[in-house]
C-alpha cells in the first residue's frame, strides 16, 4: 500500500507548509505543492486521520511556482517556502492567519514584506555531531551540512567552514555539541561561542588566534559548557576567551549591548518596523506609563522611553535584565527600569499605575494567570506581539473585557511558514 500514487489538486496550504490535497475525502499533506496545482502524488504515510506525500509528477505548474534556490532546501528544516516566489509566502502567510481566526470577527492586514528577505538572520546555532556541522534535518536528529544557507548571513557560512575545520584539526569530535554566531546588524561586531561539554579544550588559544585575525569583527569569543542531555542548547557556564561576554549593536540610534543568552531580534529591519507598528498601535503621549512584559535586553522598552513618561520591563532571563540596565545606563535614558522576575506570574508587582502594557512572549503563549490579571487590570491598552498565531488565537479567546479588531503580521522570517503579529487590545467600554 505504501508507494501507491494518487492524482490530486492542491487546494490549500497547512500551517505547516504542506499542501492540502482531497483524495476520497481523505486529506492529504504533500510536501512542496501549491494551490492549484495538479500531480501524481506518491503516498510515504498513512496516518489516523490523513496521509502524506511527495509530488511524483507535477502535472500543472502555479505560476507562483519558482525552482529551488538551495541546494539544502528541505534537506534542511529551515525554510518552508523554497519553492515558491517571495509575494506569495506573504500571501499564504496571511492566509493561514485567516483561516486560524476564522472564528473571530478581525481583519488581517497584509503581512509587512522585509526588503531584503535573503541573508537576514542575525544569531546562528548550529549543531554538530557525528562528525557533522550543519542543520539538522527536518523532523530529525541527523545533521544536514552546508555551504552556503539563504537567510543567515554570509559570513556565518564562512565561519563554519572554518570551525569544522578547526574541530578537525584539533580533534574536538567528542567535545564541541554547537556553534553560536550572533552580528550586529550596525556595529558588524560578531560573537563566536562554542558549546562543549567541557571547558578542557586544549589549542583554545591557536583557535582564538585563528578566528579573531580572519573575522576581525569578532569582539566576543566565549565557551559555554552544557552536559545536559535534553535539547536545551545553551548551558549555565561561560568562559570568556576574547573580548567582552557581549557584543554592541545600534538600532534607532539606540546603543544595546547583547550578551549571549540575551534574546535579540533576528531580522533587524523588521524589528525596527515591528517596534513603530507597536508605537503607533499603542498611541502613545508623554504621559504615558508602559509596562513591557517579556522584555529581553530592553530594546521595545528603550525604543518607547522618549516619548513617554516612564517604561517598566520585566524579563526573566537574568542576564538580559543586567543587558537591559546597562543599556538604559550607556544611553542616558532615565525613564526605563528592568527587573527580573516571571512575568508570567507576577504583573502584578509592576502594573500600578500603567496605562499601557506591552506582552512579547515566547512561543508558548501568555500563561492563563497572566490573561486574567490582564483581563481585569481595566488598562487602556494592551499590545500583544506574538510570534505564534496559534497561541495568540488561544490567548484571545480568554479577553473577555477587551476588544481587538486588527492584526498586524510581519515578515521577521522571510521564506520559514512562522510569522510575526501585532494586535492591539482596547478595554470595552
Ligand atoms: N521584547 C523583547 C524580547 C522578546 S522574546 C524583544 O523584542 O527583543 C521573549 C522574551 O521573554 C525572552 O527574552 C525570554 O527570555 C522572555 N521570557 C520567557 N518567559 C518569561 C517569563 N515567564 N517572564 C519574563 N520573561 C520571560
Amino acid at each position: 500500500m505504501k508507494k501507491e500514487i494518487i492524482n490530486c489538486k492542491c487546494i490549500d496550504i497547512s500551517l505547516e507548509g504542506y499542501g492540502i490535497a482531497k483524495h476520497n475525502d481523505l486529506v492529504i499533506f504533500v510536501k512542496d505543492f501549491l494551490i492549484g496545482e495538479e500531480a501524481n502524488v506518491k503516498i510515504i504515510k498513512h496516518a489516523k486521520n490523513y496521509d502524506v506525500g511527495i509530488i511524483d509528477e507535477l502535472l500543472t505548474k502555479s505560476i507562483d511556482r519558482k525552482e529551488l534556490d538551495c541546494p539544502i532546501a528541505y534537506k534542511c528544516g529551515g525554510c518552508d517556502y523554497r519553492h515558491t516566489n517571495y509575494e506569495n509566502t506573504l500571501r499564504i502567510k496571511k492566509h493561514n492567519l485567516e483561516n486560524i481566526f476564522k472564528d473571530f470577527n478581525i481583519k488581517v492586514n497584509d503581512v509587512i514584506p522585509s526588503e531584503n528577505p535573503l541573508y537576514y538572520r542575525n544569531k546562528t546555532q548550529i549543531p554538530f555531531k557525528d562528525n557533522k556541522l550543519g542543520f539538522y534535518r527536518k523532523h530529525s536528529n541527523d545533521i544536514v551540512e552546508f555551504d552556503k544557507c539563504l537567510i543567515q548571513k554570509e559570513i556565518f557560512n564562512d565561519i563554519t567552514k572554518d570551525i569544522k575545520e578547526l574541530i578537525n584539526k584539533y580533534n574536538l569530535n567528542d567535545k564541541v555539541r554547537h556553534l553560536f554566531i550572533r552580528q550586529g546588524n550596525n556595529t558588524n561586531e560578531i560573537m563566536l561561542a562554542l558549546i562543549v561539554n567541557t571547558f578542557d579544550i586544549n589549542n583554545i588559544e591557536e583557535i582564538k588566534d585563528y578566528l579573531i585575525n580572519k573575522y576581525k569583527d569578532t569582539k566576543s569569543f566565549l565557551l559555554n559548557l552544557n552536559k545536559r542531555n535534553d535539547n536545551v542548547i545553551l548551558g549555565e557556564d561561560i568562559k570568556l576567551i576574547y573580548g567582552n561576554e557581549y557584543i554592541n549593536d545600534i538600532y534607532d540610534d539606540i546603543k544595546v549591548r547583547i550578551s549571549l543568552k540575551s534574546f535579540y531580534q533576528v531580522n533587524h529591519p523588521q524589528m525596527i518596523k515591528m517596534y513603530s507598528k507597536i508605537k503607533d498601535l499603542a498611541n502613545l503621549n508623554k504621559d504615558s506609563k508602559v509596562l513591557d512584559l517579556y522584555s529581553g535586553i530592553g530594546t521595545i522598552s528603550l525604543f518607547l522611553a522618549k516619548h513617554v513618561d516612564k517604561v517598566v520591563g520585566v524579563e526573566i532571563v537574568e542576564d538580559a535584565v543586567k543587558d537591559a540596565k546597562k543599556n538604559a545606563e550607556i544611553n542616558d535614558i532615565k525613564n526605563a527600569e528592568f527587573y527580573y522576575d516571571d512575568a508570567s506570574k507576577n504583573m502584578h508587582k509592576y502594573i500600578k499605575d500603567k496605562d499601557v502594557v506591552i506582552v512579547d512572549p515566547p512561543r508558548k503563549g501568555l500563561s492563563k494567570e497572566l490573561i486574567e490579571e490582564l483581563d481585569k487590570s481595566n488598562i487602556d491598552k494592551i499590545v500583544y506581539v506574538s510570534c505564534n498565531p496559534l497561541t495568540l488565537h488561544r490567548d484571545l479567546k480568554l479577553f473577555k473585557n477587551y476588544t481587538f479588531d486588527e492584526i498586524n503580521p510581519i515578515d521577521m522570517f522571510p521564506y520559514s511558514k512562522h510569522v510575526e503579529a501585532v494586535i492591539l487590545l482596547s478595554l470595552a467600554n
